[in-house]
């Protein structure tokens, strides 16, 4: 669910004239977000969660997710997004629509302003998640969820006897690109360069595969269909050369940007801006600690992100209650 915020602007919202002290801050309402919340609240914590502009995250905007346990018919992405809050509300989670616009880590409790409030937080979970880079080119968005998709493993088992587009030259769009041809019956490889950046092994594995065929300098610039994609509109970037192509699903693997830049100077950060956090969490903050794709370049997946967040919030409960028993010998 996308939340509107729209008539408050940073400039004229009330940042910063209400607060309130809350134990536990999690910033993120996807799945890394919705379970810390659940065990946070589970050790009576009543977190907050500040759910950001997108209420149940990335997974929320795919149809159907069939990888995640427990569902051996699949879920909604929505759904299950659904189920996780009802989960966590359940003991005692408050999500409030808002989102973080500053924080402020060097100080105790650290301050979180949002448009509604300031919060001031004992612990802050960080799971603001990734935003998966876009064509932005016309028909992306409409067809997101309908044939355009930025997850292989998610979505390619419905693309059974298809025929795919995956644009992209990295080991992303390689490695993703060879995984659909389990399923596809061709995938399409584009590439804006004469060349790949992807590496040498994963280069030859993909020559290799009589499903996968490569248009070099080579930029989608449309998605068509209706209810699901038909074709794209491509153009050679060298002769400036245009046409259409049939397609079943369009696979977009140019990046992945995490959602940190509120975190920039503060925390530690990878040269792609993933959080840097240690085994239990962590990071470079004692009490700040982050979880799911915002600390996360390599799995990127619901499971994966989920579990995460239990890790970080048990961490958070640890942390909090190390700090108690200080106050109370000191
Ligand atoms: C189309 C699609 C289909 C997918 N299908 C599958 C699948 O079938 N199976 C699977 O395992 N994975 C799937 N994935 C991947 C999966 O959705 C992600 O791995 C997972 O959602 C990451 O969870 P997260 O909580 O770390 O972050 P996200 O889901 O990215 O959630 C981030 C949250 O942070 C919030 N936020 C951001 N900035 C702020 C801020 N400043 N203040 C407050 N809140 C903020 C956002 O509003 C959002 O709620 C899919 C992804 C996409 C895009």
């Amino acid at each position: 669910m996308k939340i509107s915020l729209s008539g408050v602007s940073p400039l004229s919202s009330g940042a910063g004239i209400e607060s309130e002290h809350v134990r536990v801050l999690i910033l993120g309402s996807g799945p890394a977000g919705l379970s810390a919340a659940l065990y946070a609240a589970r050790a009576d914590l009543n977190p907050v969660v500040l759910a950001g502009m997108e209420m149940g995250g990335q997974v929320a905007l795919t149809y159907t997710v069939e990888n995640y346990p427990g569902f051996p018919e699949g879920v909604g992405g929505q759904e299950l997004v659904e189920l996780f809050q009802k989960q966590a509300e359940r003991f005692g989670a408050r999500i409030d629509f808002d989102l973080a616009l500053e924080v402020n880590l060097r100080e105790r409790p650290f301050v979180i302003k949002a448009y509604s409030k300031t919060y001031l937080a004992d612990t802050l979970i960080i799971a603001t998640g990734a935003t998966p880079n876009h064509l932005n080119v016309p028909g992306e968005k409409e067809l997101t969820g309908k044939g355009v998709s930025y997850c292989a493993t998610c979505d390619g088992w419905f693309f059974k006897d298809k025929d795919v587009v995956v644009v992209g030259g990295g080991d992303s769009a390689l490695e993703e690109g060879i995984f659909l041809t389990r399923y596809a019956r061709s995938v399409a490889i584009v590439h804006r360069r004469d060349t790949l950046r992807a590496g040498a092994i994963l280069q030859k594995r993909a020559r290799e595969n009589s499903k996968i065929s490569f248009l070099f300098n080579t930029i989608v610039t449309e998605i068509i269909g209706q209810d699901a994609v038909r074709q794209v509109r491509l153009r050679n970037v060298q002769t400036g050369e245009e046409w259409l192509r049939d397609t079943d699903g369009v696979f977009i693997f140019i990046g992945h940007s995490p959602n940190t830049q509120l975190f920039e100077g503060q925390l530690e950060m990878d040269a792609n801006r993933y959080l840097i956090v240690d085994r239990l969490m962590q990071t470079n903050i004692p009490g700040v600690f982050a979880a799911g794709e915002a600390a996360d370049p390599y799995f990127r997946q619901v499971i994966t992100s989920a579990g995460m967040g239990a890790a970080a919030a048990m961490r958070a409960i640890h942390y909090l209650q190390e700090r108690s028993a200080e106050k109370v010998s000191a």
